[in-house]
């Protein structure tokens, strides 16, 4: 007899989830899916009937954190009955891996087939692996406030840094109605807040059943029609070859569509760019936000850039910082290139010190805080709307909030609030990363 016990009923469940935000949607559903046929989230894993790791494999550290949380399991596995299932891109990435070298994993589901919990949780449990993406009917759980809503899966442009096109597949868009009516619900639901999501949001492109085809700036105004409670809609991750003039337009002119974009920029340097196959320039990159600012003089960005990539000098890195000068983002996601086993620029040629990527890293950092702060303290000043998120814990009597920009403000209420209330405060000073003001 195995050594691991297996639950007689599945009453409870326990999710882990690691990653991205897709990941977090697709985990937010399969609870609301389970709960929907009776199984009831458990108080902690040790106690669980079921326990599903939704696992990432953007990065190795990612991997080697739930190979460690895979040891744990088996000693919980031996104690107490239990189906363990992995998920997700690492489960599609080295399936027969964690079959050989976990066999206490009693399944393991690629990126297609994930909503299988719920058939192996009411013991239905004919694994037929799927050959394509299927999109869940919702992706919000009672209660929340802020939710994703998946549009489109997977990717076609193979940066050379990136495993998402391995694990995720190619694009696939979600049906324009099945959007529609997921976003009418977040609406009836009061939801305050939606971020349209993709690895390449902006390359959304569906063929309805009259062959009109709905590109993303046609999908963001349909979902603008239907968006009445909705305070704000968002989407993650545009890609800069994507992003049209006329979904310049449709942001501009939709009030309810955030003026903060998220535009990765990942190198100032076109010949970097180009080793990454990312398909645009520094200039092209550059006009793009020229372009927007004009249009849409209160924009702000936020960016993600990356440093130490084979081959850069140390003025390519430059370049990397001077255009985030001129790109000012309010929000950054800043990182070192870390080879990813399986993806082109693993074996570039060129390969940097960790030490000089730590250095390059630390001066992007520094002068992006120094921007971050000169940026906030231009931007303190009038009335705004923003979206209560909780209590402070320095403060009890603050509440934190979130703005439009996604800047994160305190402020002590004058009423009784809770989270996803949205209330107008008057910006007064910065301290640090928050801005301070007073509820009006
Ligand atoms: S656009 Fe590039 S970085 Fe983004 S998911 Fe696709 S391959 Fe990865």
């Amino acid at each position: 007899m195995s050594k691991y016990m297996k639950p007689e009923k599945v009453e409870t469940y326990w999710f882990e989830t690691y990653g991205c935000q897709m990941n977090i949607a697709e985990s937010n559903a399969l609870k609301t899916m389970l709960e929907g046929v009776g199984v009831q989230e458990a108080n902690d894993e040790e106690s669980a009937d079921i326990v599903i790791i939704n696992t990432c494999s953007v990065r190795k550290s990612a991997e080697n954190r739930v190979w460690g949380r895979l040891g744990n399991y088996s000693r919980i596995k031996k104690e107490h009955p239990m189906i363990l299932i992995v998920i997700g891109c690492m489960a599609q990435r080295l399936l027969d891996e964690l079959q050989t070298e976990a066999p206490w994993v009693d399944y393991v589901l690629g990126t297609n087939d994930k909503q299988k919990v719920v058939e192996i949780a009411t013991g239905h449990d004919k694994i037929i692996r799927d050959e394509s993406y299927e999109f869940l009917l919702s992706y919000y759980k009672e209660g929340d406030y802020s939710t994703f809503v998946p549009i489109m899966n997977g990717c076609n442009n193979f940066c050379t840094y990136c495993i998402v096109p391995y694990v995720r597949g190619r694009e696939v868009s979600r049906s324009l109605d099945s959007i529609i009516e997921e976003v009418k619900f977040l609406d009836s639901k009061k939801v305050r807040e939606i971020t349209l999501l993709g690895q390449n949001v902006n390359s959304y492109n569906f063929v309805d059943a009259d062959n009109n085809k709905i590109t993303f700036p046609i999908l963001l105004e349909k979902v603008c029609e239907v968006a009445n409670n909705i305070q704000w809609i968002r989407f993650e991750s545009p890609h800069p070859k994507d992003f049209s003039d006329e979904l310049i337009q449709v942001i501009k002119k939709e009030e309810k569509v955030a003026k903060h974009l998220h535009i990765p920029l990942q190198s100032g340097n076109s010949r970097i760019l180009k080793k990454m196959n990312r398909i645009y320039d520094r200039e092209k990159y550059l006009n793009l936000i020229a372009k927007i600012r004009k249009e849409i003089p209160n924009v702000t960005f936020a960016t993600d850039v990356m440093v130490g990539f084979p081959s850069e000098t140390e003025e390519e890195c430059l370049d990397t910082l001077s255009a985030m000068e001129i790109l000012r983002c309010n929000e950054a996601y800043m990182y070192f290139w870390n080879p990813r086993e399986g993806t082109p620029a693993t074996k570039m040629d060129g390969q940097i010190s960790n030490e000089i990527k730590h250095q390059r890293l630390q001066k992007i950092i520094d002068r992006q805080q120094e921007i971050f702060s000169e940026e906030k303290t231009k931007y303190a000043k009038g009335i705004h709307t923003v979206l209560v998120t909780k209590k402070s814990r320095n403060d009890k009597e603050q509440m934190l909030s979130r703005d439009e920009h996604n800047q994160m403000v305190a402020f002590n209420p004058i009423c009784e609030l809770k989270p996803g209330d949205l209330v107008k405060v008057e910006y007064l000073s910065v301290n640090g990363n928050t801005i301070v003001g007073k509820q009006v």
